[in-house]
């Protein structure tokens, strides 16, 4: 009977760590594809165009110069300047395949489906002309991967045998090809990307956990990440085995002992290789992993973020007791940084519907990442100082090629990735901004009609085909939580109660149900991090 009752205990256990396991690994809802959402009349809407414009205004033919160069072609045009024939050459044409991914699901756009399919088919020239699967823009390619390959390696923060940072250039070309792929439905790019993991597999085989973790002490963007997600793509376990090699321990080690060892590390290299945990954890189940990157997650966004959702001072994580530096210098927080907090947080929320990575998502998309696009000229901000009285910089969108230039053509590309989810019959609205959503599933149609920020409510027009149930799931942000929530069906009050930061109204939806949703507003302040007496007055 003692037995019985020990042996049903124990398998309730494993039944609730089983379920565990699966709850922080697997996703809990679904994001819409970007082709299911278009975006209305809205400041996002207005960033949205002008960053199309500035697209299509650049030149195809020079963001390829570099590849071409190292693949022994002719290019057809010079390269662009700057970062682009200083050592980075070819980092732009990775965002800009991603850039231009994200547009055309955003928007169909026949334009810009043209010029990435030209990119494409000229990149797979440079392809077939290195013969070994390799894509790549770096500054003497051949003789450094085939150094690396042979276990000669100099490794240094920005670069890697005299170069700079050739591993956080190749993940752009990596990026580029998946979202192609994934994005677009270009299928000669999931053919590139699989040669060209084939490649990293071939390259990095003969190197030694101890030398490889050597190597990874140079910015090598988030490598992990994408190769576990051609192992997601092809089914292969080798991409996901590459992936685990390629996740650096020095980072990755305190996180797991729930460390903060971040003071004085470049902010920008650690960010993307925290979201390669978490998207490894997602395909391997390693539990450990993904709390690693949640409490990553936690560490930047309560102790290291100021009130605009940015972190970082020129670059690099300061002490968190002390924020004299992000007041005085004119190098504030990177949009770099911002872009890929955000990636992280959609990672974290998609496996555990916790409504606070919405508040930091929203917080950082609104006050950083809006803001970093001139809205007349389409040029983009690297850093965004915090120092009082201070002005920011724009590139000029010709001659700049930064890395915030590259990571911000995919910001303004992709608004409509987070403003809905669903999961079964669930609808979930995250965010507050205007946009018209294709539930294809459900055949049901729904807009959202808000001027938000600029006032206080939302409103949620359904359009099903036919009658039918499912649950709204409405955000009400942590900012109005303090407030009861108010809702009109119809024009008519409703009685609805919070649960886990949404509002839950299940019923028969039938066409032209309206739902609106106040959003009460008022001025709050917030002490920055270190508690110095410094603090942001929040609307
Ligand atoms: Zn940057």
């Amino acid at each position: 009977m003692r037995n019985l009752k020990r042996k049903s205990i124990l398998s309730i256990i494993l039944v609730v760590f089983v379920s565990t396991v699966l709850a922080q690994t697997t996703p809990k809802i679904s994001y819409f594809k970007l082709q299911d959402v278009r975006l209305s009349e809205s400041p996002f809407k207005h960033a949205e165009d002008l960053n199309m414009k500035y697209l299509l205004t650049l030149d195809a033919d020079k963001l390829l110069a570099p590849f071409f160069r190292e693949a022994g072609l002719q290019p057809k045009s010079a390269s662009y300047t700057n970062w682009e024939n200083s050592g980075l050459d070819g980092h732009i044409g990775g965002h800009y395949l991603s850039g231009l991914a994200y547009m055309y699901a955003s928007t169909g756009n026949p334009e810009i489906l043209k010029r990435l399919n030209y990119m494409i088919n000229e990149l797979e020239k440079c392809q077939n002309a290195n013969g070994n699967g390799y894509i790549g823009g770096v500054p003497g390619s051949k003789a450094l991967w085939e150094d690396i390959a042979n276990g000669k390696i100099d490794t240094g923060n920005f670069n890697l045998n005299g170069q700079w940072v050739p591993l956080y250039n190749i993940h752009k070309a990596f990026n580029g090809l998946r979202d192609a792929y994934l994005l677009a439905g270009n299928n000669t790019a999931k053919n590139m990307l699989v040669q060209y993991g084939d490649w990293a597999i071939n390259t990095f085989a003969h190197l030694t956990d101890e030398q490889l973790q050597y190597m990874l002490r140079s910015e090598h963007g988030g490598l992990n990440e994408v190769f576990a997600d051609i192992s997601a793509i092809t089914g292969d376990e080798k991409y996901l085995n590459l992936a685990q090699r390629f996740s650096h321990q020095y980072i990755l080690n305190p996180l797991l002992n729930k460390e903060d060892k971040l003071t004085g590390l470049h902010a920008n290299t650690q960010i993307p290789k925290v979201i390669g945990y978490k998207r490894i954890s997602e395909l391997d189940g390693n539990t450990a992993w993904n709390d690693a990157a949640v409490f990553f997650w936690e560490n930047v966004t309560q102790k290291r973020t100021v009130s605009i959702g940015g972190n970082s001072v020129s670059e690099h994580f300061h002490p968190v007791d002390d924020y004299s530096r992000m007041l005085s210098h004119i190098e504030g927080p990177e949009t770099c940084n911002t872009y890929n907090m955000l990636h992280l947080t959609k990672l974290l929320y998609r496996t555990s519907l916790e409504s606070r990575f919405l508040d930091f998502y929203e917080r950082g998309l609104y006050n950083h990442i809006l803001s970093t696009q001139n809205p007349n000229t389409g040029g983009l901000v690297y850093f965004t100082p915090m120092r009082p009285g201070h002005y920011r910089v724009y590139s000029q969108p010709h001659t700049s090629f930064w890395c915030c230039v590259g990571s911000g053509i995919e910001n303004h590309s992709k608004y409509g990735e987070m403003i809905y989810a669903h999961s079964g019959n669930d609808l979930y609205v995250n965010l507050f901004i205007p946009s018209e959503l294709n539930w294809k599933e459900k055949n049901i149609k729904i807009t959202q009609t808000t001027k938000f920020p600029e006032e206080e409510q939302t409103q949620i027009t359904v359009h099903p085909r036919k009658t039918t149930r499912f649950t709204l799931k409405l955000r009400f942000p942590e900012w109005a939580s303090n407030q009861n929530p108010e809702v009109h069906l119809n024009g008519k009050p409703i009685p609805v109660f919070v649960t886990d930061g949404f509002i839950g109204i299940n019923r028969k939806w039938k066409k032209n149900d309206k739902v609106t949703l106040k959003l009460p507003m008022k001025v709050t302040v917030e002490q920055i991090p270190d508690k110095s007496n410094y603090y942001s007055f929040l609307y």
